[in-house]
């Protein structure tokens, strides 16, 4: 197997383990808004921010930790050896915090004084709060990717990998390519989004910058083995 085609296998396993992350955590979301009482939102609103806000900090621990995973695995495979992961999990509470009130409980509040019947109100209110609770649960993956391409002198940037069915404004996105400078460093994710990213690393830096045999090529059948158990973790996580 040529290193190219290894690494689009393992960046489709964690693109695929990131995007079932993100549908659990909108199903937990759809599970806290049984908090919220629509006719009595201003009551009910607290408990159900601080539970929601638990259950993302929770999921974004994990996407966090399966993009550092995914770091280590691929960085091994192109360049020979690890380089640690600026692991991004923490939660960003007073923007999760505008987010989820925003596309809940206010927008709610809106079609109500619109006279929009309630249940249905109260449907579309529920899933887009959990759609833009699943964006900051997926950022831990994102943002760790991001940050760690960064820091990491090997590496020259990371690509957007999108889905088959990706919408437009992620499909363009994608085709730009490499993500190289400052400016373009956030990873622009629109709620509901389900891209992924993958890091690229500097052609031949193991050849000048590392000793021959912690090349890629010269990987031990244990340090492959390990590489393909992550993989298979991912694909068989749920
Ligand atoms: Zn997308």
């Amino acid at each position: 197997v040529s290193a190219t085609l290894e690494a689009s296998r393992i960046t489709e396993a964690h693109r695929l383990a990131q995007a079932r992350l993100g549908v659990a955590t909108v199903a937990d979301l759809l599970a806290t808004w049984s908090l919220i009482d629509p006719k009595r939102l201003d009551e009910t609103t607290p408990n159900w921010l601080l539970v929601s806000t638990r259950v993302i900090q929770q999921r974004r621990t994990e996407s966090a930790r399966l993009a550092a995973d995914f770091l280590n695995v691929s960085r091994l495979l192109a360049v020979g050896e690890m380089f640690a992961p600026v692991v991004m999990s923490a939660v960003d509470v007073t923007a999760l915090t505008t987010s989820l009130t925003v596309t809940g409980p206010v927008a709610l509040k809106q079609a109500m004084t619109l006279a929009r019947p309630l249940a249905a109100a109260a449907e579309t209110a529920q899933a887009t709060s959990a759609a833009s609770g699943m964006r900051h649960a997926l950022a831990g993956g994102r943002e760790t990717i991001a940050e760690t391409t960064k820091a990491d002198p090997a590496a020259r940037g990371y690509r957007r990998v999108t889905s088959g069915s990706a919408c437009k404004f992620c499909s363009n996105l994608a085709d730009r390519g490499a993500v190289y400078d400052e400016a373009t460093r956030h990873f622009a994710a629109h709620d509901s989004c389900s891209c992924s990213s993958q890091p690229l690393y500097i052609d031949g830096w193991g050849d000048t910058q590392r000793v021959a045999q912690f090349m890629r090529r010269d990987l031990t059948d244990a340090q492959r083995a390990d590489a393909n158990a992550r993989v298979r973790a991912w694909v068989g996580s749920s």
